[in-house]
This record gives C-alpha cells, structure tokens and sequence, in this order.
C-alpha cells in the first residue's frame, strides 16, 4: 500500500529532517510513528501527501511512485487531519464535512447524503450539520475534522496528533471511538503522535523516530516486552 524507500529530507538551512527511512505499510495497517519532538514525524507526512519534496529516495503508493502523479489528485486520494483542524469557520459543518466532494462537484444529494452517513458514524445528532465550527465543542470538531478526512472514502488516512490538543476524557473517549471505527472501515492509517499510551492503544505497529531515523518498529506487544 505504502512504501518508503531510503528516504531522505533536507530543508533548504541545511536541517536533515528524515535520514534514509525505510518502512512497507500494509494494506489496512494502523501504523503509529512515534518519537520526540523534532524527530521528523510531521516532516514524512507532509513528504506523503507531497506538500514539501522529498529530497532524496521515494515514497511508493499502491507501487506508484508518488512523484509521477498528479500532487493535487494525490492529495484527494488521502485524508489528512491534522491538530489545528481548520474547519472553515463561515461554512456549516455539513459544508465542511464534504469540502472535498464541492471540489469534485459532487451534486447536492450526494453530498448531503455522504455528510448524514459520515455523522451517524460518530453518533453524533443530524441537526449538527447546519452548525457553525464555533458552535461545537473542541472534541465535536476534531470529530468533524477526521469524517472530513473520510469524505470522498479515500483507502489511506494520514493523522497527525490528530487528539493532541483535546483534554485527557475528551481524547481517551475520541482514541476509543477511532478505534472502533478503525476496525469498521479498514483503512490503512498512518498515526503520528509524541504519546507513547495512545500508539500502544490504536496501533498494529508502532514506528518509533529519533533523529530522523527509525529505531523500532513493532507490534505493541513486542514494544512493551522488548523496549
Ligand atoms: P523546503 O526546503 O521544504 O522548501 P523551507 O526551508 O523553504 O522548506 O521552509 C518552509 C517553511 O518552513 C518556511 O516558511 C520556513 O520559514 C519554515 N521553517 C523554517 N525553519 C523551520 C523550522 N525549524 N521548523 C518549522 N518551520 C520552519
Ligand atoms: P516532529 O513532527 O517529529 O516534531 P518535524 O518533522 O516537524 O518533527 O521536524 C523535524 C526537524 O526538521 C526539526 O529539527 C525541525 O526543526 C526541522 N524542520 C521542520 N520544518 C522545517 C522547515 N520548514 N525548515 C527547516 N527545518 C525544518
């Protein structure tokens, strides 16, 4: 599904972000990339989804090298969530949920369709999708922030400390829910976080970073048992 191949970021000051990474992600994996601050995490998912460069190696989707597609159409075939999740504030959540549906001019049915099936997965009420953002809690909206990731059912989730900013319930309650909804829809998601509990909680391998570089990566069980 997803392949790096020797890997390698450098920004244009000379910082080397990620160093010769190689990893094969499965098809339906949940993969968590863990590590401190710093060591690259943001730096490969923004390399995925092509909104910085790779400077040397490649990254394979699907045994396509990510380079010779189309950035934009390359964009649309993954979710991407991230902490701030910019949900457009002068747009009911209905609007936000299939944003990239109105980019793909999806007719109006299909889209309030889509935005009805997505919020029932979240059990949350119908009335919400003619809310405004600033009318939901911050939960509520990393809520929406991930079923508009799901949007146009892309096969691969990029998440990027997707619950970092939310309050310890409010995330342990949101990490149980993606997990179970994980196990419905069969995605292949890659998970980035800087918490070891929440990767040993979602992941079927997790990827610990240092410095640019892979230094383990394991089943959860074998992580606690070998650290
Ligand atoms: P690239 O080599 O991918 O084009 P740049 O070095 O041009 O990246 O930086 C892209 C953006 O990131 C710039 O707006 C820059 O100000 C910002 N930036 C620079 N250094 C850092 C840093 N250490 N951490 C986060 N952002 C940074
Ligand atoms: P993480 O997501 O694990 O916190 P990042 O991928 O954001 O790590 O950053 C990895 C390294 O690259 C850090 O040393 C960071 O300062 C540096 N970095 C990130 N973005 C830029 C940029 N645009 N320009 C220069 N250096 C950057």
């Amino acid at each position: 599904m997803l392949e790096f191949k020797n890997v390698t970021k450098k920004y244009s000051d000379g910082t080397t972000a990620v160093k010769d990474l190689n990893l094969k992600v499965d098809t339906g994996e949940f993969v968590c990339f863990i590590g401190p601050s710093g060591c690259g995490k943001t730096t490969t998912m923004k390399m995925v989804n092509r909104l910085i460069d790779i400077t040397e190696g490649s990254i394979l989707v699907d045994d396509k090298d990510i380079k010779e597609q189309d950035a934009v159409e390359l964009r649309r075939s993954m979710g991407y969530v991230i902490q701030q999740i910019g949900l457009m504030p002068h747009m009911t959540i209905k609007e936000n949920i299939v944003l990239v549906g109105t980019l793909l001019q999806w007719p109006k049915e299909r889209k309030d369709e889509r935005a009805r099936e997505l919020l029932k997965l979240v059990n949350m009420p119908e009335d919400y999708l003619d809310k405004y953002p600033h009318e939901l809690s911050g939960g509520q909206q990393q809520r929406i922030g991930v079923l508009r990731a799901l949007a146009v059912n892309p096969p691969l989730i990029l998440m990027d400390e997707p619950f970092g900013a939310l309050d310890p319930i409010t995330r342990d309650s949101l990490q149980e829910e993606f997990k179970k909804l994980q196990k419905e829809l069969n995605k292949t998601i890659i998970f980035v976080t800087h918490d070891m509990d929440e990767a040993l909680k979602l992941a079927d391998r997790v990827v610990i970073m240092r410095d640019g570089e892979i230094v383990q990566a394991d089943t959860p069980e074998n992580i606690v048992r070998h650290p």
